[in-house]
């Protein structure tokens, strides 16, 4: 809310738009019961949020997770209708979350969960209305079972209703890798936007998980020295140049990183402070904060992470130059790829690999020139500008679409 106040301030919203679009349309709080492996029933609470349609549908991931709170609901589903927006996706933003360990449950407990989640929050969620997809604790597998459960309450196969579904039952190719491949492409024009090569350029990558390990190997293919990565257990740095593919294998056939053998060992706050052209904050929020954001040396930052940089953290690297490509563009790919997943499914026609990722370049290159261009035009930081573009669509559908009734 305070950066959309911020931004609004800027952008001289009127009023009434500004308090419409703080505004959450839709809150949905779900207390339902869980068969357990043990014969006992035990009640769970959930949560779907909408926030904003103008644009499109409801979009937005599903969270398993203990801390999950409405509040906590509200402020994903909002920035989620910014993140579509700025991709340039017909869609409006939601969330949706269950205050659950999944480690805690057995397989057959967490299916029993989500297919009773599945259906208590049915009356929200639908093709055309608000299509969920993965997050936090979330999986293909979770999403399988949420569309078979709305399958077969309708009667009929429904795979629109819901993104990152496994490749056999109405996934999309290409989805896995979408948001580490998007950070590719948003590197491919900050570069030379910049004035530097990728090919050469040096890189560090905080956080090796599914968006980390696709960014350094893609980086390192397209050219680029990716000299230090890390995950919870710390990092590596090697300024010869790491071997992002043979580390991939290692980290997926359950190593640690610093027990890689890759690098020297360093810790996660050394590396986000190494000496590096580029720097990929892939783990999670609250990594570059006032207190060592003097300290980080990369000029170009892309955000493949959610909120990764605080807002005192951005005004110090925007004072020393550095140039931030934020988290609502750099880490889309995963959004806008679910929404190729979407359109395949309400087509029934599916695409290969290679469409997915040529489609998935397009709207990525056009996205960053679009907030770009305001950069420019605005003399904005790259984020205002970012939310500039964003809330600007959301306003223009908005007032277009007037009140009803
Ligand atoms: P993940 O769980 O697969 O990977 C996270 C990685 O970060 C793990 O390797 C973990 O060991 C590491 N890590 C955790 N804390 C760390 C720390 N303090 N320092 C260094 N490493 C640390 O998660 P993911 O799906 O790759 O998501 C990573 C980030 O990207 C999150 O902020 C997520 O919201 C964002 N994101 C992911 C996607 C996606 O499609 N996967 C899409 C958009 C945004």
């Amino acid at each position: 809310m305070t950066q959309f106040d911020a931004v609004a301030e800027i952008m001289h919203l009127e009023d009434g738009i500004r308090s419409e679009l703080r505004a959450c349309q839709r809150e949905l709080t779900v207390h339902f019961p869980v068969q357990m492996d043990d014969g006992s029933r035990r009640m769970f609470t959930g949560y779907r949020v909408q926030h904003n349609n103008a644009l499109g549908p409801h979009k937005g991931g599903i969270r398993f997770h203990p801390d999950v709170s409405l509040d906590e609901v509200r402020a994903l589903a909002t920035w989620m209708t910014w993140k579509c927006s700025v991709a340039g996706l017909p869609y409006g933003g939601g969330k949706g979350g269950v205050i659950v360990n999944p480690k805690e449950l057995s397989q057959d407990e967490l299916e029993n969960l989500t297919r009773r989640y599945a259906s208590e929050i049915s009356p929200l969620i639908g093709t055309w209305k608000d299509v969920p997809a993965p997050d936090v604790n979330t999986t293909g597998q979770i999403m399988a079972w949420m569309m078979d459960t709305i399958s077969k309450e309708q009667k009929q196969a429904v795979p629109g209703v819901i993104t990152g579904k496994p490749l056999e039952v109405f996934g999309s190719e290409g989805r896995f890798e979408a948001t580490g491949r998007g950070v590719l492409y948003v590197a491919q024009e900050a570069c030379p936007f910049r004035g530097r090569p990728l090919e050469g350029a040096t890189v560090a990558v905080q956080g090796f998980g599914n968006a980390g390990t696709v960014a350094a190997c893609l980086l390192h293919d397209a050219g680029a020295l990716v000299v230090a990565v890390s995950d919870t257990s710390g990092g590596i740095y090697n300024p010869k140049g790491i071997d992002a593919e043979a580390l991939t294998r290692f980290k997926r056939g359950g190593g640690r990183v610093a027990d890689s053998g890759a690098g020297d060992v360093i810790t996660n706050a050394e590396l986000l402070t190494l000496p590096v052209d580029i720097l990929v904050p892939a783990a999670f929020e609250g990594q570059i904060t006032a207190k060592n954001a003097a300290d980080v040396k990369a000029r170009i930052i892309i955000e493949a992470a959610n909120g990764p940089t605080s807002p005192e953290a951005d005004d110090i690297l925007n004072d020393a130059g550095a140039f931030i490509v934020p988290d609502i563009l750099a880490s889309a790919g995963g959004v806008i790829v679910s929404y190729f997943e979407w359109v395949q499914n309400i087509q029934g026609y599916y695409w290969d690999e290679e469409e997915v990722n040529q489609r998935l370049h397009r709207m990525m290159k056009k996205a960053f020139h679009n907030v770009v261009n305001v950069h420019e035009r605005d003399k904005l930081p790259m984020r205002m500008a970012a939310y500039v573009v964003a809330v600007q669509r959301v306003a223009d559908a908005t007032k277009a679409r007037g009140i009803y009734p």
